[in-house]
């Protein structure tokens, strides 16, 4: 029942100061014209304006507050610590961001710029993602859902990619095997973009399963390929699942109970980690997923984090650019890890044509 299940939010304030602006100057400064050119050339009428903004977080928190889930609570997060994010990314490429701080650039054509407050904001999201897998190891929690910005899943471990600074997932499950001794940590990826990062962090890894639904390439990142099934010794551990853009919660449900479901019962996880990306909603012109879809793909990984792993289960946030729509995915997939039951998708505009054939059949009828 909807409440009978203990979940821990955490949300962090430090994570709005990272606010980028188009107009930053780049960093090299070769990639000025670069950046710039790609921008102009988009055409765009209006101001392009940074799409992964403060305002997404705050939405979803200020939903979260008028209308409560029973059983959720919130935390603050904390700072991941130089050693904790040297888990999966190098000292340098950790020091050359450090060298950023109270700075304002660009740095990368690939879509990612910092501001002044955001190597504070990057640390915390990764510290926050920590602590979300510190309170389910703890028992303080059943599980947790992790706010944060920014999103993790595009960077590696030497590179910044797609909004993203550091790996906030690849930085909590690297935790939960170093700290909590956690022998297999299962990833799942359902935002609507390929998690390219996190692949490329545990590709050789055979402790951590890398299982990821998305758009297939061309779109962004333009990887995610069914033959990418991890390197070496972690051959086998990594799972993509490419789909059309016209693929929704018929496909994502069908993806997850044939081939997650038998890959989680291979692997047999002691940790399930998301990163639970709003953008597979049909608003966000990716895939066309609804609320229904995320909430029978929660009920089907809670029951997954119930069977193997005593329920322990961290989500993270990632993306999700429309702010109404990502809190109300939030807020669905939170019923469902708070006991609530899963609702059943159903074909959209059904229900409708239901009672609006009844209104129109009695015309039709010689009853009178
Ligand atoms: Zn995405």
């Amino acid at each position: 029942m909807l409440g009978d299940r203990d979940v821990l939010v955490i949300y962090d304030e430090r994570v709005l100061a990272h606010r980028p602006q188009a107009e930053e100057p780049f960093l090299p400064g070769r990639m000025n014209s670069r950046v710039r050119g790609i921008l102009d050339g988009l055409g765009l009428e209006a101001k392009w304006s940074y799409p992964e903004h403060p305002g997404r977080v705050i939405a979803v928190n200020e939903m979260l507050h008028a209308q409560p889930v029973p059983g959720v609570r919130f935390a603050a997060g904390d700072k991941a610590t130089m050693e904790q994010l040297q888990r999966v990314h190098t000292t340098s490429y950790i020091e050359s961001l450090h060298e950023l701080a109270g700075k304002q650039a660009w740095l990368d054509v690939d879509t990612t710029a910092i501001s002044a407050g955001s190597m504070e904001a990057a640390e915390v999201a990764a510290g926050s993602v920590i602590h979300a897998v510190d309170a389910v190891f703890e028992r303080r929690a059943e599980s947790a859902f992790v706010l944060c910005r920014p999103p993790g899943h595009h960077a590696n471990a030497v590179r910044a990619r797609g909004f993203c600074l550091f790996n906030n997932i690849a930085v909590g499950a690297a935790h939960a095997q170093a700290h909590w001794d956690a022998d297999r940590v299962l990833i799942i990826d359902w935002d609507a973009h390929h998690g390219n990062g996190t692949q490329d962090i545990f590709a050789a890894d055979p402790s951590v399963m890398f299982f990821d639904t998305h758009r297939a390439a061309p779109f962004y990142p333009g990887t995610g390929h069914i033959s990418e099934v991890g390197e070496g010794l972690g051959e086998g551990t990594t799972v993509n699942v490419p789909l059309p853009g016209e693929a929704g919660d018929r496909a994502m449900i069908r993806a997850f109970e044939d081939i997650l479901v038998p890959a989680a019962e291979w692997f047999r996880p002691d940790l399930i980690m998301v990163s639970a990306g709003m953008d597979a909603h049909i608003t966000e012109l990716c895939l066309t997923m609804t609320y229904a879809g995320y909430s029978t793909l929660t009920g089907i990984i809670q029951r997954l984090a119930d069977e193997y792993c005593d329920g322990r289960l961290v989500m993270a946030l990632e993306g999700g650019y429309n702010p109404e729509t990502l809190a109300r995915c939030t807020r669905t997939t939170l019923e469902v890890m708070a006991g609530g039951p899963p609702v059943e998708p159903v074909e959209p505009g059904m229900a409708e044509v239901s009672e609006i054939a009844e209104f129109h059949n009695s015309a039709f009828s010689d009853a009178d």
